[in-house]
């Protein structure tokens, strides 16, 4: 059995962790962790992953603590920008012993989305990203639009594309988005969302459009579960679950 601690354990994605984990062959959930419990549950509960689903204000303490102790952990915690990671990677030293797995999304359609809309960018002139998601998500862009853009503009910039076609010359109110890794990234916050994406790719005559719809958060589960299997197989950070899933 691997010991695992959940970290937001109330929470809406932490909840719904301890209920896929509890019912997933050789894990067990050992210590549920809220807001005003110590970290040192974690110690004392014997685990050995850690899965944190708080807060960004508050992931990388907690990360660190979990290097620190030699907790592996998984981080579903939006707000791992390249300085955390950095930050994270310091910590760990030329030669770590624990795992930070850090995923942007766990819905394996989701990374299935990114994954294509990677692998199609280079093929057209054009690619924009719309997110869309519940009005109580504090941050925008989301983390999944943040590593798609990166991801497209990595594909581009290795295929040599040219720069996106935009005629734009005046936009006050930020009409055409923010621009992530030079990618244009629209966030919607609207009721009876959960999570959404769309890619939009256009070329000569024709548009493309890849989309991803999380209706339930039940969706994030499968991922949930193979990451918090997988994590402490590669010393060091991992960035997504393409890897854990041999993509
Ligand atoms: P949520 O419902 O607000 O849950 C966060 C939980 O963390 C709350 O119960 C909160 O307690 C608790 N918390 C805050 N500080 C803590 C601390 N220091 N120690 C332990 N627990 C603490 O949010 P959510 O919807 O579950 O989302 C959590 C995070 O996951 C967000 O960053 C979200 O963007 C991200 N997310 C990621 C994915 C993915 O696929 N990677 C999917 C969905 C969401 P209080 O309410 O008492 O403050």
């Amino acid at each position: 059995m691997t010991r695992v601690a959940v970290l937001g354990a109330k929470g809406r994605m932490g909840s719904e962790s301890v209920r896929a984990i509890e019912a997933a062959d050789g894990l067990e959930v050992v210590a549920q962790i809220g807001v005003d419990d110590p970290l040192d549950l974690i110690a004392s509960s014997g685990a050995e992953v850690a899965l944190d689903f708080t807060q960004p204000a508050v992931a990388l303490d907690n990360v660190a603590w979990c290097v620190e102790h030699g907790v592996h952990v998984v981080v579903g915690t939006s707000g791992f920008d390249d300085d955390r990671i950095g930050v994270v990677r310091d910590l760990m030293g030329e030669t770590p012993t624990t795992e930070v797995l850090i995923v942007p999304n766990f819905s394996i359609g989701a990374v299935l989305m990114m994954k294509f809309a990677a692998t199609a960018a280079p093929f057209f002139e054009s690619v924009e990203v719309i997110e869309l998601h519940h009005p109580a998500k504090v941050d925008a862009p989301s983390g999944t639009a943040t590593r798609t853009a990166e991801l497209i503009a990595a594909a581009r910039a290795e295929a040599g594309s040219a720069p996106l076609p935009d005629a734009t010359t005046t936009d006050p109110d930020g009409a055409r988005g923010a621009t992530v890794a030079g990618i244009p990234v629209h966030s919607v916050r609207a009721r009876g969302f959960v999570a959404s994406q769309e890619v939009l790719l256009g070329g000569e005559g024709e548009t493309f459009s890849i989309r991803h719809d999380s209706h339930d958060r039940t969706s994030f589960m499968p991922g949930v579960v193979a990451a918090v299997r997988a994590v402490g197989q590669r010393p060091g950070i991992t960035v997504g679950l393409d890897d854990v899933l041999g993509l």
